[in-house]
């Protein structure tokens, strides 16, 4: 790619990411490509060649022999081409084949032996390469697979944001956890960060939910799976849609501005951020003041040879609280999760009370 093309593609907001999960066929990898050229909405072409499967005997992907299909991909729409790279040698021969931009996948960046051999492979490439979330919610696996590849001189750098994974049944293939997001995001101001729907879903029908969330949220851009043929796609079948159907979904996003530009609802905003900081203040301080009314229960236990935890006078505040937040209109998973943190605490003081003092 050239280096103009490359840096309107690093710059572009909302950069748009699609294409199918695997390259499957010269033919179904050309028409997909062609029909999301045809569609207008999309700034790179994705595929996966090497597909790196949770179990053995599922589809693992064509391997090199995308490599050409991709090229003719490229050839006919004048998309750049982003792959996924797990080894080095995909990397040395995806260079050599002219992708535009790499992705690590969630499976690799949790395994920083993985990440070193690719940051090693990919000292000072010029092309993108964007960090998937590891797939367990690992924020500082995340950061060493980003310093990795930033230590190999690799100068732009962007994030992938594909949900973790969860045990047992959730509305989710991957939980977005979207706390985790954004204070990646807020470490790295920076970088751009970008959304995967597809992997957070796992199935299409959540998709436009997912999407308009991640843009509420101000991500830089998408990345999504689409396929001529969604429900036969040999990877991923559930959560992919057609370039027309991308069409529909994109339009239907309602994009919001990242800045405020009207003055008139700055000051709006500002009169309300205020409020909400006078709030914050008084939460602090009535915690504090809580904390020092456990550290008082903590002597009184420590004298009377009385266990921390009182697992019915917790059970008794959490029925207390989470009655009175459902009337308040806080949900009842928001108040257990915040007490719970508070009772954490209060544990750590009454434990400093009765065995460090
Ligand atoms: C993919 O993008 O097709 C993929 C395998 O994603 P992830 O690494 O997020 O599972
Ligand atoms: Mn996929």
């Amino acid at each position: 790619m050239e280096e103009e093309q490359l840096k309107v593609i690093w710059n572009k907001r909302p950069i748009i990411i699609s294409g199918p999960c695997s390259a499957e066929t010269e033919h179904q990898l050309v028409q997909t490509a062609l029909q999301l050229k045809a569609e207008g909405q999309v700034d790179v072409l994705r595929a996966g060649i090497w597909k790196p499967r949770t179990r053995p005997g599922n589809f693992e992907g064509v391997g090199s022999r995308g490599l050409p299909w991709l090229q003719t991909a490229k050839s006919l729409t004048g998309l750049p081409l982003a792959i996924e790279v797990a080894t080095a040698k995909q990397v040395e021969e995806a260079l050599k084949a002219d992708i535009d931009m790499f992705w690590i996948g969630a499976r690799t960046t949790a395994n920083p032996f993985s990440v070193q051999e690719l940051a090693n492979a990919l000292k000072g490439v010029a092309i993108p390469v964007y960090i998937k979330n590891p797939v367990n919610a690992d924020m500082e696996l995340w950061i060493g697979a980003l310093e990795r590849v930033s230590s190999a001189g690799v100068e732009k750098i962007g994030l992938i944001h594909r949900g973790f994974s969860a045990y047992g049944n959730t509305h989710y293939r991957n939980v977005p956890m979207w706390e985790l997001a954004i204070e990646m995001k807020r470490r790295y101001q920076d970088l751009p960060f970008l959304v995967d729907p597809s992997h957070i879903c796992g199935n299409r029908h959540l998709l436009q939910e997912v999407t308009q969330n991640a843009i509420d949220l101000n991500y830089d851009g998408i990345i999504i799976e689409s396929h001529i043929d969604p429900d036969n796609a040999w990877s991923d079948a559930k959560q992919q849609i057609t370039p027309a159907q991308l069409t529909d979904l994109l339009q239907k996003i309602i994009w919001r501005q990242d800045e405020i530009t009207s003055h008139e609802l700055h000051e709006l905003l500002e009169d309300f951020r205020q409020q909400i900081n006078k709030i914050d203040d008084e939460v602090i301080q009535l915690l504090s003041k809580r904390m020092k009314l456990a550290d008082e229960i903590g002597h009184y236990k420590k004298d009377h040879d009385i266990t921390i935890l009182q697992t019915k006078r917790w059970d008794e505040v959490l029925e207390r609280v989470s009655h009175m937040g459902m009337q308040l209109g806080l949900s009842k998973e928001f108040v257990i999760h915040y007490f719970n943190a508070i009772h954490m605490e209060s544990i750590k003081h009454q434990d400093a009370v009765m065995n460090r003092s």
